[in-house]
């Protein structure tokens, strides 16, 4: 029996919008990571197991070492915005605000139809009802199994599914090793593994993979891009539009790189910065009460959790390295300790 977290009333609302829906899309933030497509893919196979007509769209294409999940379809935004007519449900999964959804903004926020949030960051916008948003969360996923299972769908957890939600739970703490303190974690993960999910080839078809191209990539990153900055135990790691092209860099390529660093002992949080058309990626990674959320609202116009988070610069790469310089200076000016 599991800890009665989530509100009742939102319970009853979350299972009235899937039984009385028809047509549903499920959504998920941009550069979907496998706690996005996880939860996405497991929504859409228990509304298909309800009698529903649903479709995953993403804002963009999911990473190719996600393709334990590919099982069931999911559809890129683009060329799929007749899902969006005569819909009767927007399922929002793993975000929680329109930013996330990048070209998909407009389409979702003018659709004219119940909307529903499920996530785990904070601070949601007031986009959907019911929201039903827990950041204490591991993962949407594991939010989504105790929904399941608290409305009286536990039968439909099948393999599919569980693999679905097993992947998202294991993928948003590194293997359970971060952010994975909490006993009930693993009371989930033995009644997926008792579903039967392979969680020893789910490791290894997601984190445990990489093209050779990839490991080249991050392995070049580290030797010659990674700078250190001991006075404020940072790193910051740079690859820029040529080192990309090198290296074929394809999306997903860079997931696992912000959290090297940390593995330095010096290193409590690292920073990283790819060159994309017209802007730079960052992402930055923490260990314990040194924050980065806030950070990357602050100077990058971002979010995230505490401990993992991003944002986007808007101008040249050497504006966000100078921001980044701002940064430090500013957490010497405000006696910040690290
Ligand atoms: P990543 O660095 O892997 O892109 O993202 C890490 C975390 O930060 C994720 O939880 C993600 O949801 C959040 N995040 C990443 N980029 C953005 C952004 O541009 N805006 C906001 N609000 N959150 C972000
Ligand atoms: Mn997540």
């Amino acid at each position: 029996m599991l800890e009665q977290i989530i509100e009742p009333t939102l319970l009853t609302q979350f299972k009235e919008a899937l039984e009385n829906s028809g047509n549903v899309v499920v959504t998920c933030h941009k550069s979907p990571d496998g706690d996005a497509a996880g939860s996405n893919l497991a929504l859409k196979l228990i509304l298909d197991k309800l009698g529903k007509k649903a479709t995953v769209v993403t804002p963009d294409n999911v990473p190719e070492d996600m393709a334990v999940l590919y099982f069931a379809n999911m559809a890129a935004a683009v060329g799929y915005a007749l899902c969006f007519v005569l819909l009767v449900l927007i399922c929002c999964l793993d975000f929680n605000g329109l930013s996330r959804l990048a070209d998909m903004r407009e389409l979702v926020a003018n659709a004219k139809c119940n909307k529903l949030m499920v996530d785990h960051h904070i601070n949601p916008e007031p986009i959907c009802n019911p929201i039903l948003s827990y950041p204490q969360m591991t993962s949407t996923c594991e939010l989504l199994y105790r929904i399941l299972v608290a409305i009286g769908y536990s039968d439909m957890i099948d393999l599919d599914v569980a693999t679905c939600i097993y992947t998202g739970m294991m993928t948003d703490t590194g293997n359970f090793s971060y952010n994975s303190n909490h006993a009930e974690l693993y009371i989930i993960v033995a009644d997926l593994v008792r579903r039967g999910v392979d969680k020893d080839r789910i490791y290894k078809l997601t984190l445990g993979t990489s093209s050779e191209a990839r490991m080249r990539l991050n392995c070049y990153a580290i030797a010659e891009k990674m700078r250190l900055f001991p006075s404020h135990k940072a790193s910051l790691t740079i690859l820029d539009k040529r080192d990309l092209r090198k290296f074929n860099y394809q999306v997903g390529d860079t997931e696992a790189l912000a959290n090297m660093p940390l593995a330095i002992p010096m290193v409590v949080w690292s920073v990283f910065f790819r060159e994309e058309r017209g802007f730079v990626k960052v992402s930055m990674r923490s260990e314990g009460d040194f924050h980065v959320n806030t950070l990357c609202a602050k100077y990058f116009n971002g979010g995230g959790h505490a401990n993992a988070a991003g944002g986007e610069y808007h101008g040249p790469l050497r504006g966000a390295i100078d921001t980044f310089h701002q940064i430090l200076r500013d957490l010497t000016e405000n006696n910040v300790t690290i």
